[in-house]
């Protein structure tokens, strides 16, 4: 079960906060970042983005994935309460602004890994499919810094016994470069925004995503870690079981097969859109985001030929 720890504080205010503070009339949101512990050596950070994962290991803490711009700091703020250790990586599992751009406040020593895709994505920190607003590109203003610059392909794996973690690419889905990070020593899988949660799920074909691809990439991950996983730390939603991401690769499955069907049909992308109901039997998902909705059926109407 996972515990709901208070550590200290539960505001952590980091510098960049109080300069911003000091030049505008209005305070901006607090910075909160809540800590759950679902192991004794592994955290998940909420807030500011997607979900961050500590894991501390015997040399040093490894983080999947790091916030919106400006998170950076609440993150290490929030790690010296758990351990006294330094952080020696960071994992991201893709692209979006919203989970790597906490990386730019970490030391120089701190090493950064992600699938080959995502590293060439984040170079370019292209916009998101179906979201208006641009993707913030912290690189650029960096100078480069921040970048992932060890890259695994299918498989990777870091550190052995109880620090060992084991990073997995199991096809397109979200993006081009969604990776699996898993904590085999604790049963727990991180899986960032390919699990994002419950949802419809966001495909961004500006950076490799594929509305084709997603179910076969959710079901291999969960034919591959299903006996070895408890926990599913997802992109932005509580810790799920494996169950519950074999539903979610159901859910996809049924959601290409309706608009599959659709286009035999001889049903435009836009009739398909406006038919679509939630099926009755996957309980407890958010109601689909009408812009969300419109722009997968159209990406997979186009992308299924
Ligand atoms: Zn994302």
């Amino acid at each position: 079960m996972r515990r709901h720890v208070v550590l200290g504080t539960l505001i952590a205010v980091g510098a960049l906060t109080m300069a911003a503070a000091a030049q505008q009339p209005a305070a901006p949101a607090p910075m909160v970042v809540e800590v759950d512990k679902l192991k004794d050596n592994l955290f998940v950070l909420r807030g500011g983005g997607g979900n961050t994962t500590v894991f501390v290991g015997a040399d040093g803490v490894t983080l999947v994935d790091t916030k919106n711009p400006g998170w950076g700091q609440p993150i290490l703020a929030r790690i010296k309460e758990i351990t006294n250790k330094p952080v020696v990586r960071i994992v991201n599992t893709h692209t979006h602004g919203d989970h790597v751009s906490g990386n730019v406040a970490f030391a120089d020593n701190v090493e950064i890994v992600a699938h080959v895709n995502t590293a060439e994505n984040m170079k370019m920190m292209r916009n998101v499919t179906s979201i208006p607003a641009p993707q913030p590109n912290v690189f650029k203003e960096s100078g480069g810094r921040g970048l992932a610059e060890r890259t695994f392909k299918d498989t990777m794996t870091i550190g052995n016994g109880a620090d060992r973690v084991d990073l997995h690419f199991f096809g397109r889905g979200h993006t081009n470069g969604d990776a699996w990070v898993v904590f085999p020593a604790l049963r727990v899988m991180s899986a960032g925004d390919i699990f994002s949660g419950k949802n419809l799920p966001l495909l961004d074909y500006n950076n490799g995503g594929s509305g084709v691809e997603i179910p076969d990439a959710m079901m291999k991950a969960y034919t591959t870690t299903a006996k070895t996983v408890d926990h599913i730390v997802t992109g932005h939603s509580t810790v799920m079981t494996p169950n519950d991401l074999r539903e979610y690769a159901e859910f996809n499955r049924d959601f290409l097969n309706t608009v599959r069907a659709g286009k035999k049909a001889g049903k435009t992308a836009e009739q398909i859109v406006k038919e679509w109901t939630m099926p009755a039997k996957y309980t407890g998902y958010a109601a689909a985001q009408p812009a969300r909705l419109q722009s997968n059926v159209e990406m997979i109407y186009k992308e299924i030929n």
